[in-house]
């Protein structure tokens, strides 16, 4: 007889997720670009919905009816069509818990979001890695995977850690070649970062089929990542499935005023845009000018750059000399980029100053 509650061994498999840090290893605090946050903070007209706090003793709305009105309203969606989640994290979890289980298998390509990962294995399901094209998702290499077990396909677009996107051809082509009953899931975390033309149609292949499920974000443009708000929109069997078995008070009282009130101050999501746009073309031309060292940036679409370290200087070593300089970026082995780091984009002062950190320990 066990002399202790067994843990079931998919559980046992999984490696909890590694959030970004803003220490170093010698305890001492840094400037925090690991964790893909946004440098503008968030809206100030959400900041003022969050100084005006609700009775904390009052549940929150069960079905964030007055959030999911304007994400509808903001988007041309339809509000039966939406749920919201303790972050999209929550809704990544469950898409695989409702559709995938043991003796299914949950397939991603390499290099993508490490929460695909553990959703797969906290089901009971075998993750499934694809290859990968130079860092990017490679829809052929997705399609030669499925096979009569495949129950959910996850797709980050634009893609973290790598920052590469799939243009909507490619996402059309992905969601053509995949079986009716295999659930698509286009996570567009950082979709805000991208103009309207770069748009990967996810919404619009949600509305259209019964097997897509897009996932968004408050934690990444909006810069609410603290309030864990994220939402997804699909086909309504699948947002009912959602709705089973998420948490029935997943999303705060402040969280939903502070998402509703965002949502009102589009200016602010292009104003981070622009500065995100500007700030990644001058970091990624400052690293590509360190080509002949063996550095250079993976194309971005996202908030941050994967810089690949490929020559004299090592990534662990880049880690070092950037911690010294008082930042925290993320380095990755885990995640199979022993050579890379990713470092999310903060003011224009403090992308200047990675740049030279790193152009100076690579001895330009
Ligand atoms: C940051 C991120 C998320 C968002 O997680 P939240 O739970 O909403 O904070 C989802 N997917 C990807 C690819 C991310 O990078």
């Amino acid at each position: 007889m066990n002399t202790r509650p067994t843990i079931k061994p998919w559980i046992e498999g999984i490696h909890a997720y590694v959030p970004g840090k803003a220490t170093g290893a010698d305890g001492r605090q840094l400037v925090k670009l690991s964790a893909n946050e946004n440098p503008l903070g968030c809206s100030p007209q959400a900041l003022d919905a969050l100084n005006a706090p609700a009775n904390p003793a009052t549940y929150p709305d069960p079905d964030a009816t007055a959030l999911r009105a304007k994400l509808a309203e903001v988007h041309g969606l339809n509000a039966k069509r939406i749920v919201c989640g303790t972050g999209s994290d929550e809704l990544l979890n469950l898409a695989a818990q409702a559709f995938a289980g043991p003796g299914d298998e949950v397939l991603f390509s390499k290099y993508s979001f490490s929460v695909y990962d553990i959703a797969a294995r906290r089901c009971g399901a075998r993750p499934v890695e694809a290859a990968d094209d130079q860092y990017t998702a490679d829809v052929d290499a997705l399609l030669d995977a499925v096979n009569e077990t495949t129950r959910v396909v996850f797709l980050a677009n634009p893609n973290n850690p790598t920052g590469t996107y799939l243009p909507r051809t490619e996402v059309e082509r992905l969601h053509a070649g995949l079986p009716a009953d295999v659930l698509l899931v286009i996570d567009q975390a950082y979709a805000e970062y991208l103009t309207p033309e770069e748009d990967d149609g996810g919404f619009l292949l949600a509305a259209a089929h019964s097997n897509v499920l897009v996932t968004r974000t408050f934690s990444k443009a909006y810069g609410l990542a603290g309030e864990r708000i994220g939402w997804a929109t699909g086909a309504p069997h699948l947002i009912d499935a959602l709705n089973r078995i998420r948490g029935p008070f997943n999303v705060t009282n402040s969280g939903q005023a502070a998402g509703l009130a965002a949502l009102s101050d589009q200016a602010f999501i292009s104003a981070t845009r622009e500065h995100n746009t500007t700030q990644l073309a001058r970091f990624s031309d400052a690293m590509a000018a360190l080509g002949n060292r063996g550095i250079r940036p993976v194309p971005s679409k996202a908030n941050f750059a994967l810089v690949l370290f490929e020559g004299e200087l090592d990534a662990a070593e880049a880690l070092a000399a950037i911690a010294a300089g008082g930042y925290a970026v993320r380095h990755l082995p885990g995640q199979g980029l022993p050579h890379a780091l990713r470092i999310t984009i903060g003011t224009a002062e403090q992308m200047d100053d990675i740049a030279q950190i790193i152009a100076k320990a690579a001895g330009a």
